[in-house]
């Protein structure tokens, strides 16, 4: 397992914090009137603070909106417990939770097997796909994310250094849906992780430490991390003036950039290709077990 070490180059002010995703929220429309939002919840701090500050949001400024939770439980060994964690944390903010297995849809552990890809890029195919199906078939208007500044300043350079220049128009605080695709929402995009632990600690909202007991959801950003870690000793908020940078950019520049997607051959969810990842990895899987695919 990977630990990261978490550097403080400033101490944590909460007010200042909320007040900027407060500010966030307003500024580019997040949570409009009538809203259905659901939270994909982890169990893990990100999440849980984009839940609790939300529902916040909308109780302190009366907005007829509602805030609901999503989890979707991995089929891991350690994925009872941390459902547990989310169930505790709904409980606590009073808002409703719907919990999805992805073993209904997808064997995880047997599919990366199976495909001979790594289980976290597996995982995260089989997420990216339930976080559009699941709350939109529940009538949600919008989805929202725990991804926080440096988690989306990690994809922006991980994306920089593998060409995949596209993908970077989708750091923004709102990717817009369009047919079946919900629309995404990124209340803590400048926001930074020891922001979201604290304000859990402040407020001593359950938390589970692993999503998995892989334990590797931040692994693959180890260098991204300790780079802007390095550069917050000389300037402590450079990270978030680069993704503000960022941000402004897109929005200027990124309109209409991004690729339409269409409707999987097989299961009609939203694809850039012929048929969705989640499909091919079940095929693979069926082959492999030489079954048919449910
Ligand atoms: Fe999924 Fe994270 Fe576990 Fe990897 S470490 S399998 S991405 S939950
Ligand atoms: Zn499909």
């Amino acid at each position: 397992m990977v630990q990261i070490k978490v550097v403080r180059p400033q101490p944590v002010d909460l007010e200042t914090y909320k007040r900027r995703v407060f500010f966030t929220i307003k500024k580019y429309r997040l949570v409009e009137m009538g809203d259905v939002i659901y939270v994909a919840v982890s169990g893990g701090k990100d999440s849980c603070a984009a839940l609790a500050l939300l529902k916040e949001y909308v109780d302190t400024f009366k907005i007829d909106a509602e805030i609901r939770a999503f989890h979707i439980n991995l089929g891991f060994k350690t994925s009872p417990k941390v459902e547990e964690v989310v169930k505790a944390l709904a409980e606590r903010l009073g808002v409703s939770l719907h919990v999805v297995n992805a073993k209904e849809y997808l064997d995880i552990e047997a599919a990366a097997k199976a495909s001979g890809r790594p289980i976290c890029s597996v995982c995260g195919a089989v997420k990216r796909y339930l976080m559009n199906k699941v709350p939109r078939e529940l009538g949600a208007t919008k989805v929202a994310t725990g991804h926080h500044a440096h988690d989306l300043l990690a994809y922006y350079f991980k994306n920089l250094a593998s060409r995949n220049f596209q993908w970077n128009f989708k750091i923004v605080p709102k990717v817009e849906g369009h047919d079946i695709l919900l629309t995404k929402i990124r209340p803590l995009i400048f926001a930074r992780p020891e922001e979201n632990e604290e304000f859990c600690r402040a407020l001593e909202l359950p938390v589970s430490p692993l999503c998995c007991e892989y334990g590797l959801c931040n692994a693959t950003h180890i260098e991204v991390y300790e780079m802007i870690w390095a550069t917050r000793r000389r300037d402590p908020d450079f990270d978030l003036r680069l993704i503000g940078g960022i941000v402004a950019f897109n929005l200027k520049y990124g309109k209409d950039k991004l690729d339409q997607l269409r409707r999987c051959r097989v299961c009609g969810e939203p694809t850039s290709g012929e048929i969705c990842a989640v499909c091919k990895l079940r095929m693979k899987l069926s082959t492999r077990l030489n079954t048919t695919p449910p």
